[in-house]
């Protein structure tokens, strides 16, 4: 669990606020990995640990567009693979880019990814590897905060540098909306919460610089 004092470090883990998850739930405890990503010799050691438990088993490391672009390049480098991605469109994620078809079909395929909440976007990843004749051979994952399994995903094996689990409420049995303290709006979910709650009475704040 090196990662989170790490992440500690450089003020992406944030607690004791009022943030709104992807599942629509509240909660006081989030981690911002996008925080991670200018500190560049950090991410290629984290890129060098995703690569480790799946050592010359992959040929190819995909990722969702766009904070995986980063997780797979680097990986792949470290590893040397061909690192590609797939690119959002029509609500899934498509191989899209010349020669990344190619790079997967026929190939063993890991798929990397900084965070899961859900999983969707790198279960979609993993469903477009197969379907363009690649074979997932696992995914690897800098912080896995939503208790997502291999078999959720139809993976044979997932791993995470980080699984963190926060407890998270209904909104309706949220204390902290209770109390009314201002929700986090631009982390998480926040602002989606924002346009259906304009009027909430605790208010909206924001942790970051603009
Ligand atoms: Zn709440």
């Amino acid at each position: 669990m090196y990662i989170l004092a790490e992440l500690e470090k450089i003020g992406a883990v944030f607690t004791d606020k009022h943030f709104v998850y992807a599942s629509g739930k509240h909660g006081s405890a989030y981690i911002n990995l996008d925080l991670l990503f200018p500190h560049t010799q950090m991410v290629a050691k984290l890129c060098a640990d995703l690569a480790k438990p799946f050592a010359g088993e992959f040929d190819t490391v995909a990722a969702p567009a766009t904070g995986g672009i980063v997780l797979s390049v680097l990986t792949a480098n470290v590893s040397g693979t061909q690192g590609i991605w797939a690119d959002k469109a029509d609500g899934g994620f498509v191989f899209e880019r010349a020669g990344f078809v190619e790079a997967v079909r026929g190939k063993r395929v890991l798929v990397v990814e900084d965070l899961l909440t859900t999983g969707g976007s790198v279960d979609k990843v993993c469903r477009e590897v197969e379907k363009v004749g690649g074979t997932v051979v696992g995914v690897s994952v800098v912080c896995n905060r939503g208790g997502v399994t291999a078999e959720a995903l139809s993976v044979p094996r997932l791993t995470a540098l980080a699984e963190v689990r926060f407890s998270a409420y209904d909104p309706g049995e949220c204390i902290a909306c209770q109390q009314q303290q201002p929700i986090v709006e631009d982390m998480g979910h926040g602002d989606d919460y924002k346009a259906e709650h304009p009027d909430y009475a605790g208010g909206y704040e924001r942790l970051q610089a603009v």
